[in-house]
């Protein structure tokens, strides 16, 4: 039985979700968390190869909209200068907020899922609200507020009961695509230990 903390797909971070590897798994919309999700916690600062993922997958159809726990005029700021639309103060995991991006992105709720690097606020919320859910590992998360720390090691001890199920094979067969279209001939790339996994 599928257990209500379980997200669907668990990567390491957004930019190993490739544009073809969501495209065969029919993802259309992202709802993607913000803090230690997209940034470090609390940052304005948006790391240029995650800006340069965000540009490639809407270049590619797959449509963003930025779902925050964060005060409104932060996120507008990011979704501003990203050029998407956003849900601030969407008390995740409740799953009105997600709802709510759901209608600004205009899709089913079969063809989005949530991104987000917390089971108890994205995934919950995901599940919730009926989308599909990926975990991501958290980044810069050293100055997370008190109260997602002590949360933390409950996740680590849920996450290492999760049986694998991976999207590398997909994100791998779009690295080879990309390296192909860039000429680069060493197609033999090799997993990491901590290649994307559920
Ligand atoms: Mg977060």
């Amino acid at each position: 039985m599928r257990m209500w903390w379980m997200p669907d797909y668990y990567v390491k971070s957004v930019t190993d979700l490739r544009p073809a590897c969501l495209q065969n798994l029919n993802i259309k919309g992202l709802c993607i968390d913000v803090d230690c999700t997209l940034t470090d916690y609390v940052s304005n600062n948006l790391p240029p190869e995650v800006a340069q993922w965000l540009d490639q997958i809407r270049h590619n159809g797959i449509n963003v909209c930025l779902l925050s726990n964060g005060g409104k005029r932060r996120i507008k700021r990011l979704a501003d200068r990203i050029g998407v639309p956003y849900v601030a103060r969407a008390m995740k995991p409740l799953p009105f907020g997600c709802h709510r991006a759901l209608r600004e992105l205009g899709l089913p709720r079969s063809e989005v899922a949530i991104v987000g690097d917390q089971l108890f606020a994205d995934v919950l919320a995901g599940r919730w609200a009926g989308v599909r859910t990926i975990l991501v590992v958290p980044r810069g998360a050293d100055r997370e507020g008190l109260i997602t720390k002590w949360k933390r090691p409950l996740e680590r001890l849920l996450l290492k009961s999760l049986t694998p199920k991976s999207l590398a094979s997909c994100s791998q067969e779009a690295n080879a695509e990309d390296r192909v279209k860039r000429g680069d001939s060493s197609l033999g790339g090799t997993a990491s230990a901590d290649e994307p996994r559920v």
